[in-house]
Order: C-alpha cells, then sequence, then structure tokens
C-alpha cells in the first residue's frame, strides 16, 4: 500500500514538515496516533492526537487494536490504531504517518514496498537540543530523554528508504516533495 512514513528524533521538524505536506497534498492524509500524553496548548483531539486515558488505551489494547504501539518519553504510550489506517484506506487517500523509528520500521514491514520511510537528521545533537528548547514544549528533564533517544535512533539511519536532511526547512520541504512526487502520486 502507498504511504508516507515519516521518521527522526524528536525535534527534528516531523510535525511541522507534515503540515506543509499537508497542506500542499490533497491526496494525503495524516494518520492520527492514539497517545496517553496530555495535550500542549493549541493541540485538538482528532486533528493532532487521539488522547486517551490510560484506562481507554489499555482497553484498546486489550481488543488488539493497535497496528503498533511504543512507550516512549516520560513513560506515556503513543499507537497506530488498526482503525485509523482504514478510515484513510476507505476515503481512498495517501496516509502521512509521523512515527518513532520502531513504530515506522514496524508499519513499512505491515504495508509493504510501496510505503516510503524517510528519516529526517538534524544538522547536528547541539541544533536538536536548541530546537527543542525553542519549542518550548518540553521540561529539561525530557529534553534529556529526547536527546538521548535522539542518539539511538539516529544508528539506524541506513534501515530507512531516504534520509532527508533538515538544515533549513525550505529546502527539506523541496526534498520531500520530489520524493512525493516520483513515488507516491
Ligand atoms: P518533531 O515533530 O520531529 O518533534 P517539530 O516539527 O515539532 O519536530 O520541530 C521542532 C522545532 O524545531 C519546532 O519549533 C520547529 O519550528 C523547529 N524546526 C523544525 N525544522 C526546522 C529547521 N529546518 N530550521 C529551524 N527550526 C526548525
Ligand atoms: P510528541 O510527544 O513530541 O508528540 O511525540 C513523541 C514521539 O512519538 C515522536 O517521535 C513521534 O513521532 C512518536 N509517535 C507519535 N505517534 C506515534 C505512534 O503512533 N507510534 C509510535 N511508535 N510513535 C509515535
Amino acid at each position: 500500500m502507498k504511504a508516507l512514513l515519516l521518521t527522526g528524533p524528536s525535534g527534528s521538524g516531523k510535525t511541522t514538515l507534515a503540515h506543509t505536506l499537508l497542506q500542499r497534498y490533497p491526496e494525503l492524509t495524516f494518520s492520527i496516533s492514539a497517545t496517553t500524553r496530555p495535550p500542549r496548548p493549541g493541540e485538538t483531539h482528532g486533528k493532532d492526537y487521539y488522547f486517551l486515558a490510560e484506562a481507554e488505551f489499555d482497553r484498546f489494547l486489550a481488543q488488539n487494536a493497535f497496528l503498533e504501539w511504543e512507550r516512549l518519553f516520560s513513560g506515556h504510550r503513543y499507537g497506530t490504531l488498526r482503525q485509523e489506517l482504514e478510515r484513510i484506506r476507505d476515503l481512498n487517500q495517501v496516509p502521512l504517518f509521523v512515527k518513532d523509528v520502531k513504530g515506522t520500521l514496524a508499519l513499512k514491514n505491515l504495508l509493504g514496498p510501496g510505503a516510503i520511510t524517510v528519516f529526517l537528521l538534524p544538522p547536528s545533537l547541539e541544533t536538536l537540543r536548541e530546537r527543542l528548547i525553542q519549542r518550548g514544549e518540553n521540561a529539561p528533564a525530557d529534553i534529556e530523554e529526547r536527546l538521548l533517544g535522539a542518539k539511538e535512533e539516529i544508528r539506524r539511519i541506513a534501515e530507512f528508504d531516504f534520509v532527508l536532511y533538515n538544515d533549513e526547512l525550505p529546502k527539506a520541504a523541496a526534498r520531500i516533495e520530489r520524493i512525493i512526487q516520483r513515488y507516491l502520486l
């Protein structure tokens, strides 16, 4: 199945780039993840995430409703609901997934070779730290956890179809648009 899977460390620019792509390509539909983390200011349930209580997440787990899920930062869980993929498939749209490295590889495995994986690489860990601080959404300890995670994730870049260097946003956007036009439209 055709799909675009964006991955990379937290703060690498996945959400920012995803917003740009969703505006430019009406064929793409964002796959909304379920999470137990609380919403950030400006985030909406059913748009940015399905924000679930721990018990609701447990209930979906018991129903085997997740295609994949992970426990990530500050102990919060994140997962892809099977019904979300079905919703996008029924719309005849190409799903855009924004996931961590493990979730992305699990989904690629499920979706097959039509699914294109793109790893967003920040210019340096120091730049990544600055972007996370500047985003202003995470406590210092949470940022350190995300940076440790980044080192682990960057080790695995060889497992993705494309590595996209995110130095300047317009350049990164142009690079990913070439990938979309060649492989997904
Ligand atoms: P992710 O979704 O991967 O966690 P975000 O899209 O939230 O990352 O980006 C993290 C922060 O870095 C945001 O404040 C965003 O505006 C900023 N950012 C993303 N890409 C760039 C870039 N190329 N240059 C400068 N700032 C960027
Ligand atoms: P944030 O808390 O910054 O929104 O997201 C933290 C991390 O969770 C990001 O790297 C994001 O890509 C990842 N993530 C979001 N949804 C999912 C999901 O459904 N599954 C997995 N495995 N990771 C996810």
